[in-house]
């Protein structure tokens, strides 16, 4: 796996910074980080100012100084970052540059000391760990965009035996998971049920177990409104 590390030249695009109408939640802004400090107001009305700040390095600045800043803004601006973001990548042409970076994993290497959702390569900061939330975010999108988003995972059909054979679905791929009966154990646990998945098989073992588990949670659900159905695997043949 390749590193792409510098939101400059050919991946300035992954950056913030780079201009581009993002249209979020009714305005249009000049780029990513206007639409981002925008949300930063208490009000509407407020917001459209920084439809109007071309300069991105303005907006941020501009975005210091907000003094309503909700209480929860830490945890909350990391949900808004992601439809930001979401938002941004809606637009094909975005879209396919950010797929043409196939599995790289994605960094902002910087000097300004943000390990937050980038990584500073200063000396200073060198041993800190970094959480590079933009990244993940855009890694996050990357692989919704490509692969259906989870909000649209469903189970097409399910046959129960002492295996459950599940297929499914995004609204952009679909599989089948071979596990073992889940009501021998919690949902909870989804890795120990995992003996074959054929589609997932080419995700990484922390995606499969991400996925899993998010089929798992749809189960319950599911046989709730279809029942279980005769078993195709795991019983004796007659
Ligand atoms: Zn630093």
């Amino acid at each position: 796996m390749q590193k792409i590390s510098s939101f400059r030249g050919c991946y300035h695009f992954l950056s913030n910074f780079y201009q581009h109408p993002v249209e979020y939640k009714g305005l249009t802004y000049p780029n990513a980080e206007a639409a981002f400090q925008a949300q930063k107001c208490e009000n509407e009305d407020e917001k459209v100012k920084y439809t109007l700040i071309k300069n991105p390095v303005a907006a941020k600045r501009m975005g210091k100084n907000e003094p309503n800043l909700p209480a929860d803004w830490d945890k909350l601006s990391i949900e808004i970052m992601k439809d930001i973001l979401k938002a941004k990548f809606s637009v094909p042409e975005l879209a396919e540059m950010l797929i043409a970076t196939g599995d790289d994993y994605l960094e902002e290497g910087n000097r300004w000391h943000d390990n937050k959702w980038g990584h500073c390569m200063c000396k200073k900061c060198q041993n800190l760990k970094a959480q590079n939330l933009l990244g993940n975010i855009l890694m996050d999108i990357r692989r919704e965009i490509s692969e259906g988003s989870m909000d649209n995972l469903k189970i097409d059909r399910l046959d129960t035996g002492s295996f459950f054979v599940i297929s499914w679905s995004t609204d952009k791929c679909h599989g089948e998971l071979l596990i073992n009966n889940p009501y021998d154990g919690p949902y909870e646990t989804p890795e120990i049920h995992i003996s074959c998945a054929n589609f997932l098989q080419n995700f990484t073992e922390e995606e499969s177990r991400r996925m899993t588990d998010s089929i798992l949670k749809l189960l319950p659900e599911y046989i709730a409104k279809n029942g279980l159905f005769e078993p195709m695997y795991g019983r004796d043949e007659e």
